[in-house]
């Protein structure tokens, strides 16, 4: 609930806590609706802390308090302590140190609709702590700074509880009278109370194990519910080949001796790091052939990769404070990012991530929620889980890795490992350890850290014939932000590489400089600055920002001739799809001011030469060859537009599809056919990039009004072995006028109603089509049986799919779809606000729409800061995109 003013926390007021917690244990009798929680924490005054008289200030929330008692004595008297909704606080602290305090309080999981805490799922319970989380399972100094070892005992009903699981080791257990049982789990890390988890239900267990490279055998368990033990397989392949990475690139070696991973239907994020038990969402666990897409497995591996890799890069060195969740999560991501290029295909990771990054990290960056990867305050740390933390973070880093190079950066990594290893730490330890391991200065790259906004590159550039040189010339420049105004010139590496007329690759050796080489990264540290490029016997053509070195936006003027020769020469895999997308979007942007002008439609023949010759030519990488015949998302192209208009851009967007396909037709047939197999489904790069890009020509064909194309997309409905060719044809049915759509729905529905994952995407699916009936369906959607408001997979399949990836339908002229947003978001509210505040980003970003819509969107933000008892999450949303 609201407090009268919600308060706001600030990175400057950040002091150390003025009690350490050494050991802490728990002891648990489960149940449903009164759990009893008893924690025995073995506390001292911090040396550190400037106040050595404090009281000892614990936090709790929704806690309901049996007693307490000191160093095994008496029970402290009710005059002894104040509790406080949100605190516990004791003034006469012992004088001996350390000291013993135990706190004996009830939960209630089964009205934990918030899911954070202690709560029931499917009959389960499981527990999700962080950030703050702790403090809904017992008292206790919830902060990331505050290290403890854990012993915890979990007892409970043997039927219902079967499996009692904790963090670390399992080290003894036992039967009890009246059906029940205990076990002891002990951790011998020291770790922040955020990383603490239990897990107790009917579940079933896979079992494989892993060597690490010191030789010691781990075992390794994954955890579900008895229906979906012949879906773990992926997962389990997945954490054996993360593991092996992370040895082999980090030099991290695994520590426990078990590592276990458990899938919870009911769950806020994607997945939780707890030391030595990750609880997962099941979206990022459960696959199957049949019941999982391509991408589903590739997010597995990158998600289960994620979370181990956190086990040192966020458990064995944690963050300070929130401030810096960065620091894990940036690291972590960019970890990730680079584990799964190397495991698929590392040109199709990058676009992939870049695309993510361009469309939501930038819009968040321009929009009133900017904030840079360490943010200077927060109303509610579970607003600040962010693209910009999260995705900006990893580009910070990743810049890192390529200012220093690979060899460099890992001296580095290994220097921070060395240092900081069972600390909790900041950004600033991090940069420290890259430079002093390189004997380097970052000054001025620390500006990344501390300010927002993405800044805009403008790129001109002059040959010189008679000198033969090349002169870039580069600017820099950040649009203000809330609460920056002026922004400072960034440290921004810029990889570039030139290719002459003929398509040879043209040296670049900078002026004053003896290297050449095939590409070079020039560092950009001024406002603006001069490259000059010598020794070119002819004027090349310029591949700037290569690999999308640095996340910025970058504005060089070029001709559709220039970037049809890019996409046809450039050796950069990233800068070569860049080419082809600058050049369809420049397309694109025309038309939409034609279709807002009423004139009449042309596409460029450049266009369709340029995607004819991209489809004579032998590729290798098919999913890349995909991503090459893609077209830009309407979020993407929404994002260039200063005014958005959603109805010119799906019109202009959709003219270029059907014109490419009615251009291109014979070709796309032929592709199509020649990688249609009746494949049941693996995941090998081979036949992921097969399916794909079968599929997009399946996605142009299928918007000719040809009733044997459509047929073809029946046939694979109906034949397809594996899930990704299923919903690829489901799609194009639903999202294009088809004969069979209404009853391949049915069907759909009926064949898959007991798997709740694909069920989501049958919902997501129907929420995201451009059909104009979607609104109607979306309303009779949230009356289906199997909808429920309980569910945050099932949320965001609708409602987030509807307001997300549905911008024609959501900005609706009328307000129709905010309004039903809003209504959705006051009754999450309550229920779950974390999932709440998330939904009000289609809401955000009202500035950029007409006059008309900017209304209607504001009346329905309005509407939902009056909402009675509004939520801290919701509040701090809601109130800074009105700002
Ligand atoms: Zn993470």
């Amino acid at each position: 609930m609201r407090d009268a003013s919600p308060q706001t926390t600030y990175l400057k007021d950040y002091t150390v806590p003025d009690y350490l917690i050494h050991k802490v244990a728990l002891h648990f009798v489960l149940d449903e609706e009164r759990t009893e929680v008893t924690a025995r924490l073995t506390l001292s005054r911090n040396p550190a802390s400037l106040s050595m008289s404090a009281a000892l200030v614990l936090a709790g929330e929704n806690l309901t308090l049996q007693r307490i008692i000191l160093n095994d004595g008496e029970e402290l008297a009710a005059a002894d302590y104040v509790q406080a909704a949100d605190s516990l606080t004791i003034y006469n602290v012992p004088q001996q140190q350390p000291f013993v305090l135990t706190i004996e309080n009830t939960i209630n999981p089964k009205i934990n609709t918030a899911l954070e805490g202690l709560y029931l799922s499917n009959g389960m319970l499981c527990t999700q702590c962080e950030a703050e989380g702790f403090r809904k399972i017992t008292y206790f100094l919830d902060r990331p700074d505050v290290m403890a070892t854990f012993t915890t005992t979990l007892v409970g009903d043997k039927s219902r509880y079967p499996v009692l699981l904790s963090n670390g080791n399992k080290i003894a257990h036992g039967e009890l009278e009246a059906n029940r049982h205990w076990v002891t789990w002990e951790d011998p890390f020291t770790k922040p109370c955020y990383l603490f988890a239990l897990v107790a239900g009917q579940l079933e267990c896979i079992e494989d194990h892993f060597t690490t490279q010191s030789g010691r055998d781990i075992s390794l368990q994954i955890f579900v519910e008895p229906q979906d033990v012949d879906k773990c397989a992926h997962a389990m392949q997945s954490l054996q080949n993360a593991m092996r990475w992370d040895e082999a690139v980090y030099g991290c070696e695994y520590d426990l001796d078990l590592y276990m991973i458990v899938a919870v239907s009911h769950f806020n994020m994607g997945a939780m790091e707890n030391k030595g038990l990750n609880v997962f969402n099941t979206k990022f666990v459960l696959a199957r052939p049949d019941t999982a897409t391509d991408s589903d497995y590739e997010h597995i591996e990158g998600v289960i990769a994620h979370e181990y890799f956190h086990n040192w890069t966020g458990n064995r060195i944690t963050c300070r404070d929130w401030f810096q969740l960065s620091l894990k999560e940036g690291f972590t991501v960019f970890r990730d990012q680079e584990f799964t290029g190397d495991r698929t295909s590392k040109a199709v990771k990058r676009i992939e991530d870049v695309t993510m990054l361009r469309t939501r990290q930038f819009a968040e960056d321009a929009g009133p929620l900017a904030h840079p990867i360490r943010p200077e305050a927060y109303i509610e740390i579970n607003n600040f889980y962010t693209v910009t933390i999260y995705e900006k973070g990893a580009e910070v880093v990743r810049m890192l890795h390529t200012l220093l190079g690979a060899e460099r950066f890992r001296k580095g990594s290994d220097l921070y490992f060395a240092r900081h290893d069972g600390q909790a730490v900041t950004c600033e330890d991090f940069v420290k350890a890259m430079e002093a391991a390189n004997g380097v200065g970052l000054v001025q790259f620390r500006r990344w850290y501390s300010q927002a906004g993405t800044p805009v590159l403008t790129v001109s550039r002059r040959y010189d014939s008679q000198a033969q040189t090349l002169t870039l010339s580069i600017s820099q420049e950040c649009p203000p932000t809330p609460g920056q105004a002026v922004k400072e010139p960034l440290h921004i590496p810029v990889k570039v590489g030139l290719i002459y007329p003929d398509g040879t690759i043209a040296p670049c050796q900078l002026q004053g400089s003896a290297d050449s080489a095939e590409e070079v990264i020039l560092a950009l540290t001024e406002a603006a600055q001069d490259f000059v490029f010598t020794g070119l016997s002819s004027e090349p053509a310029v591949s700037v920002l290569r690999g999308f070195s640095a996340p910025v936006k970058l504005v060089m003027e070029r001709s559709l001739t220039e970037l049809a020769f890019l996409l046809s020469h450039d050796s950069d895999t990233f800068n070569r799809w860049e080419a082809g997308q600058q050049l369809i979007g420049q397309a694109i942007t025309g038309l939409i001011a034609d279709v807002q002008n009423n004139r009449e439609l042309r596409l460029d023949p450049i266009i369709i030469e340029a995607f004819r010759q991209v489809l004579a030519q032998p590729w290798e990488d098919l999913s890349y060859f995909s991503l090459l015949l893609s077209l830009p998302s309407e979020t993407y192209l929404a994002e260039q537009m200063p005014v958005i208009d959603v109805v010119a851009i799906h019109t202009a967007r959709e003219f270029v599809k059907l014109t490419l396909a009615e251009q291109l037709q014979n070709a796309l047939q032929t592709l199509y056919l020649n990688n249609h197999r009746d494949e049941s489904g693996c995941f090998d790069a081979g036949a992921i990039g097969r399916r794909r890009i079968k599929n997009t020509c399946l996605n142009y064909l299928c918007a000719l009004d040809d009733p044997a194309l459509k047929n073809w997309a029946h046939q694979q409905f109906k034949t397809a072995k594996n899930m990704t060719d299923q919903m690829a044809a489901l799609t194009v049915m639903v999202n294009n006028p088809h004969y069979a759509r209404r009853q391949c729905l049915a069907e759909f529905y009926q064949q898959w109603q007991h798997e709740a994952l694909v069920i989501d995407k049958w919902f997501a699916l129907q929420a995201a089509s451009p059909a104009p009936d979607t609104f109607a369906t979306v309303q009779a959607l949230m009356a289906h049986p199997a909808f429920d408001l309980g569910t945050p997979n099932r949320i965001r399949a609708l409602i987030g799919a509807f307001s997300q990836a549905n911008p024609l339908h959501f900005h609706a002229a009328n307000g129709q779809g905010y309004q039903f947003l809003a209504d959705q978001i006051i009754a999450l509210n309550t229920l779950n606000p974390q999932v709440a505040s998330r939904m009000i980003s289609a809401l955000t970003s009202w500035r950029r729409y007409d006059a008309g819509r900017q209304a209607l969107m504001t009346a329905q933000l309005e509407r939902i800061m009056s909402t009675e008892a509004i939520s801290k999450d919701v509040y701090e949303i809601a109130s800074k995109s009105l700002a």
